[in-house]
């Protein structure tokens, strides 16, 4: 599934392509995704420019003169900028065409992605409106989640990933991030300091940002959203390491399921 590293590296890969063109014509070949693309969206869309690409959690915002298409990859979605004729391959499901000869093409097999039209600000969209901060938002700060923290029972591994207290961030980075903190993911998260949560908040971006620029490294002009971390894999600390041996101390990496999610740890470097 992609991930908030994988949906900024898309974010990036496709906005300079898209940004400052026209859209000449949409192509809906299969409008059944999680909610079925509005028929009409097409006619509203042809003709209005690109201004800007943007992302809130793992949804990207394709800002236009008067609306914004709200994009989602689901579990398998991905996203493409190809020369206009390339030929079509099972599960591509629409198309954008740009005034530059190129579109923007959207596939996913499992069709739990979405392609979705506003033309109010698109922070009131009901999908966006109650989301939680975003880890890399100067709202996710020490204090924040300390508050957000204090007196709760729940492990900080599933306080991370809940979605409640900060959005986007996914398993993988939940575990890395709490391994550069030194913080075990089954830790009550009522047991934080502030000075855990300082780095702890520090850690997720620092993983986050990291992933981000792995993902840069492979992109050139698509991106395959397939759920890999792609590069960033090569340099993961605990995530699918259990019984092999810490990069920091060598003591063997130990697994745990929370609510059915797999978690790594060390138990030497983590307490
Ligand atoms: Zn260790």
């Amino acid at each position: 599934m992609p991930e908030l590293p994988e949906v900024e590296t898309t974010r990036r890969g496709i906005a300079r392509h898209l940004t400052g063109r026209r859209i000449r014509e949409v192509r809906v070949h299969d409008g059944r995704l999680r909610w079925p693309v509005d028929p009409g969206m097409a006619a509203t869309v042809t003709g209005q420019r690109l201004l800007a690409v943007q992302r809130r959690a793992k949804y990207l915002l394709l800002r236009l003169e008067r609306g914004t298409i709200i994009l989602h990859l689901g579990m398998s979605g991905s996203l493409r900028v190809l020369p206009q004729a390339t030929r079509r391959l099972a599960h591509d499901h629409l198309e954008l065409v740009l005034d530059s000869g190129q579109m923007l093409r959207l596939n996913d097999p499992r069709r739990f992605g979405s392609c979705l039209y506003t033309k109010a600000d698109p922070a009131e969209h009901a999908l966006l409106r109650k989301l939680a901060p975003e880890p890399l938002g100067p709202d996710f700060d020490a204090a924040y989640l300390h508050a957000a923290a204090r007196r709760r029972r729940v492990a900080v591994k599933q306080l991370l990933l809940n979605g409640q207290l900060v959005t986007g961030v996914g398993n993988i980075y939940a575990s890395e991030a709490l391994f550069r903190a030194r913080i075990r993911p089954q830790r009550r998260a009522g047991r934080l300091s502030l000075g855990d949560c300082q780095r702890l908040v520090r850690a997720v971006r620092a993983v986050l940002a990291l992933a981000i620029r792995a993902g840069g490294t492979t992109l050139r002009d698509y991106v395959g959203a397939d759920g890999n971390p792609g590069q960033f894999r090569q340099k993961l600390y605990v995530y699918e390491r259990a019984g092999r041996p810490c990069r920091v101390c060598r003591t063997p990496i130990r697994k745990l399921t929370q609510a059915q999610r797999s978690s790594y740890y060390c138990p030497s470097c983590q307490s």
